[in-house]
């Protein structure tokens, strides 16, 4: 698809880094938007829509606020920025200790990227089982993107089936569902998907094919114990 592409311009000091683009196709009628995939859930759901903002466009980061610890979450792409061109957003990363520096370092990617992975976030929601029915023209927009659109999700990591529910379920104050890297050093959209909480957890910073075969090795040695 070829976007708009105008800018649009927030509040945000960062636009000097990266201003934020349309992303309606070229020639589109009405205003621009950033997230135009995003309007039904946006208005219907709106944490799920805020999540998916959220997770493709934001590094984690630390759960804290603290000289050493590092910015609680930022934009991934500002990750990408020069220690020296940090410094005048007042991000000392000299100051963050080297395992921090690390983290979000390799939580970085540009915008582009980014916004892709939210496309691609929200083609898997409405695939979910017990989904809402997804608007005519979101589901043209995001299967021209990536294919054909099903009813079937599966945890990226378990490969089990997960439902829409699972948005609406937490334990102790964590969402039972995540967003997930297949590499969790690449955030693109080959790369990311839905995961259970505990799923997640237990790939922890392993690729997935090194999650596998570390589970394959266990269930062998159990079976030889
Ligand atoms: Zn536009
Ligand atoms: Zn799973």
């Amino acid at each position: 698809m070829k976007y708009c592409y105008k800018e649009i311009s927030s509040r945000s000091k960062y636009d000097k880094l990266q201003i934020k683009k349309c992303h309606l196709e070229m020639g589109h009628t009405g205003s621009c938007s950033e997230f135009p995939f995003l309007e039904h859930l946006s208005k219907n759901f709106k944490r799920i829509s805020d999540k998916i903002k959220r997770d493709s466009t934001m590094t984690t980061g630390a759960a804290w606020k603290s000289e050493d610890a590092g910015p609680n979450r930022i934009l991934r792409w500002v990750m990408l920025a020069s220690d020296e061109n940090l410094k005048k957003f007042g991000i000392n990363m000299e100051n963050l200790k080297d395992g921090v520096v690390a983290k979000l370092r390799e939580k970085a990617a540009d915008y582009d990227s980014c916004i892709q992975v939210a496309i691609k976030l929200t083609w898997l929601v409405y695939q979910m089982e017990g989904a809402p029915k997804c608007p005519d023209n979101i589901k043209e927009y995001l299967e021209s993107h990536f294919g054909e659109m099903s009813n079937i999700t599966t945890c990226a990591i378990c490969l089990d089936k997960i439902g829409f529910d699972l948005f609406h379920t937490a334990q102790r104050g964590k969402a039972n569902l995540e967003t997930c890297h297949l590499n969790p050093r690449m955030h693109d959209p080959m790369n990311v998907g839905f995961g259970h909480r505990e799923c997640n957890i237990a790939q922890g910073n392993k690729t997935l094919d090194e999650f596998y075969e570390w589970i394959a090795a266990i269930l062998t040695r159990s079976k030889n114990t």
